[in-house]
């Protein structure tokens, strides 16, 4: 259903869309998903150096990632410009996200990430045509990795945008969130990953949509 678009949104019908926001989410498969105010989205200079130091292998390669990336201090005002974000988690098992990966696994980091990034498209367009318009979503990792893997990013060419506009974003740490410390706000269990340590006991797959 489409919405004629209001100057400003009455608290309880907000409040209500959120809710009904989160739970599209979970029916969509998200383990869990929580309305959070912007005051508990953390961006924090150190995120954008892991970016660069060591320099990741998707360093501006593409649209989404650092330096093409929002600098931080305008991912600040736009993150303090809504006063409500969903946030969204899907608990996976940690040999799909970490450690050295089988092809099925890798499958499986496929599937998943499709997952993440339907959710997030879903939701942002049941915003939308809710009436709000500036809902914007954040993932997690390069969207280069998943879609482009093998061609140049046509959204860094004059003239040209992105291949899958309407499904790919920009991460939620090429912004510079601290994704550790939101999740630990929000009271989900999380645990560093990495290539050489694959031990704990689930990963977390994490995204973000500013949405009023
Ligand atoms: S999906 Fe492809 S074309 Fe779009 S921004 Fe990412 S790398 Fe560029």
């Amino acid at each position: 259903m489409v919405r004629k678009i209001m100057e400003s949104i009455p608290e309880e019908m907000l409040q209500e869309d959120l809710e009904k926001l989160r739970q599209r989410a979970i029916e969509l498969g998200a383990t869990d998903a929580k309305i959070i105010t912007t005051d508990m989205v953390v961006i924090d200079e150190r995120v954008r150096m892991k970016c660069i130091y060591p320099k990741c292998q998707w360093f501006g390669t593409n649209r989404h990632c650092p330096p093409y990336a929002m600098d931080l201090d305008q991912a600040r005002k736009l993150s303090s410009s809504y006063r409500y974000a969903l946030f969204i988690r899907q608990v996976e098992p940690t040999d799909t996200l970490a450690g050295e990966r089988s092809p099925e696994q890798m499958k499986e980091y496929q599937r998943k990430t499709k997952m993440q990034l339907d959710i997030l498209r879903s939701i942002e367009a049941d915003a939308f045509y809710s009436g709000y318009y500036l809902a914007i979503g954040f993932g997690a990792g390069p969207c280069k990795r998943f879609f482009c893997p093998t061609e140049e990013c046509t959204a860094l060419k004059p003239g040209q945008g992105c291949r899958y506009p309407l499904y790919a974003r920009s991460s939620m740490e090429a912004q510079g969130m601290d994704v550790y410390k939101m999740a630990t706000r929000v009271g989900w269990d999380i645990y560093p990953l990495g290539s050489s340590h694959s031990e704990a006991p689930h990963g977390n797959r994490l995204s973000l949509m500013f949405i009023y």
